[in-house]
């Protein structure tokens, strides 16, 4: 075990349990291959417990008014700076991530609580004028209920953090299972917000096998909402389960991102952004730019720009200071990046840089950047999620737009040009529910973060972020 890794529990009911008489899973740390915790998973008796836990504090909380609730999460958001070193090694030991990108994700989480105390604080109803002047209309905007969320791996602090601070802003309670393979991250800020007075019940927190965990929940009459980040697959698979229960799901998916050089961007800083961008969490981002479309004039000498910026990327572990590049979080990303680029490579693609695993114990891969990919690739239709970019070149905005919107994808799209009239054009016509014109940093509380099509629906950030979390009531009086 790691001396910096803590103990890992179940939060059920404001009790830590323990993982005594509890089946566990090991936490493995990408970067060196040693288990440094087990996680506990959640006996049906603990999802009852849960269950009927968020379900009491649901009535508790929705009515603690929202001006005292907007104190509990920004003294959420004060503990979890104050304990940003401690949380951010615990995140890189168990994600692999650099310490300077697992510290702008907890600062960047406190942020999200501070948006979401005040953002409910401004939940507001109307009043309706009436037909007959005897009849008080009045429309209020009310916590949906309990919510059971679902929160991958690749953000172990964003991701819980947008749906909790969100739901319990709006008066909601949560039950949230986390990523099993970064299971401290979100009991940390679990624990910041336990501290910070949050009463027992509101937050629950449990681990276990997805799949049975997410189908139990969802189940439950208590639960009266869902909100999933992770896979495409799992997605359309909850998607079915709260179809079938009749309540309304989040769901943020993959990406495919394409990303747009025309031939008057500044190709230099493009090259450095995107590289930058792209290999930023290891390419495990479902934002990561990954089918890089350059206008033809310019393709040789972006490309040569960008594999110098990518080969200077210094790959290794996350604790080390001087890491841009961590490892590869587990070994399926590694197998099914290594499947990937072997099947490209099979069908005529180039590698320019990179394209094979670097030895030792943990999970490294070389940033890898392939070239003359044909359409029927795999990796032309697959996320990568994994140090992968595709370059490809186009020949005019309608080619490069039609390539663009040719997958199922529509999360986030990238274009980098000096033509305001071209930026307002593929801003218009990419579908994807985030568009970066010249860079590539998308994650802030305060803007709206969701896609389109096969990438989800909702939004998990600014103003839109609470607004699945309420319902509608109207109250016509006489
Ligand atoms: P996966 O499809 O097995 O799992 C994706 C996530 O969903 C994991 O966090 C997993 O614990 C969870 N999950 C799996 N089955 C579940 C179920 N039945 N109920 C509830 N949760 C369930 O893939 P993976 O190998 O863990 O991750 C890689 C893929 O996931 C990538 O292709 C990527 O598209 C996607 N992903 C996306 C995001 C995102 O931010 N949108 C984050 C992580 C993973």
């Amino acid at each position: 075990m790691h001396n910096a890794y803590s103990k890992l529990f179940l939060l059920i009911d404001g009790e830590w349990l323990s993982a005594d008489g509890r089946d566990v899973s090991p936490v493995v740390n990408p970067a060196t291959g040693e288990t440094i915790g087990e996680v506990p998973h959640a006996t049906r008796a603990d999802l009852d417990a849960a269950l009927a836990s968020s379900q009491r504090a649901f009535k508790t909380w929705r009515n603690t008014s929202a001006y005292e609730r907007a104190k509990v999460l920004r003294k959420t958001a004060e503990l979890l700076r104050a304990r940003s070193e401690d949380i951010a090694t615990k995140l890189t030991l168990e994600q692999g991530k650099p310490l300077f990108e697992a510290r702008y994700e907890v600062a960047s989480s406190a942020d999200y609580f501070e948006w979401f105390a005040e953002e409910g604080r401004r939940v507001y109803g109307r009043i309706v004028p009436p037909r007959n002047q005897a009849v008080h209309q009045l429309v209020r905007r009310e916590p949906i209920g309990p919510v059971a969320a679902f929160a991958p791996w690749n953000f172990p602090a964003i991701t819980p953090t947008r749906k909790i601070a969100a739901a319990l802003a709006a008066g909601c309670s949560v039950i949230i299972k986390p990523g099993e393979e970064c299971p401290a991250t979100a009991l940390e800020i679990a624990r910041a917000l336990h501290d910070a007075g949050l009463p027992p019940g509101v937050l629950n927190v449990v681990f276990g096998a997805p799949a049975e965990i997410s189908e139990y929940l969802i189940a439950s009459p208590v639960t009266r909402k869902v909100s999933f980040t992770g896979s495409v697959p799992v997605g359309r698979h909850l998607s079915v389960l709260a179809g079938q229960a009749l309540k309304p799901i989040t769901l943020e998916l993959g990406g495919h991102a394409p990303a747009l050089i025309f031939e008057d961007a500044d190709l230099e800083s493009a090259a450095r952004i995107l590289a930058a961008g792209k290999f930023r969490g290891t390419g495990q981002i479902c934002l990561s730019p990954t089918r890089i479309l350059v206008q033809k004039p310019v393709h040789e000498k972006f490309l040569d720009l960008f594999a110098k910026a990518t080969e200077g990327l210094k790959v290794g572990n996350g604790l080390d200071p001087k890491t841009q590049v961590g490892p590869i979080s587990n070994q399926r990303r590694i197998d099914a990046v290594s499947d990937l680029i072997s099947d490209a490579t099979a069908r005529g693609a180039r590698i320019v840089t990179g394209g094979q695993r670097i030895a030792g114990p943990g999970l490294f891969w070389q940033p890898t950047i392939l070239a003359d990919i044909p359409t029927a690739a795999k990796v032309m239709h697959e996320e990568p999620f994994g140090p992968l970019a595709l370059v490809l070149p186009f020949d005019t905005i309608d080619d490069a737009l039609e390539e663009s919107n040719r997958l199922p994808y529509g999360l986030a799209a990238y274009a980098f040009t000096e033509s305001a009239r071209t930026a307002i054009r593929v801003g218009k016509e990419l579908d994807a529910g985030m568009i970066g014109i010249n860079h590539t940093q998308m994650i802030v509380c305060e803007l709206p973060f969701g896609g389109v099509k096969d990438s989800g629906h909702g939004s998990e950030g600014g103003a839109e972020g609470i607004q699945s979390y309420l319902t509608t009531k109207f109250i016509s009086q006489v």
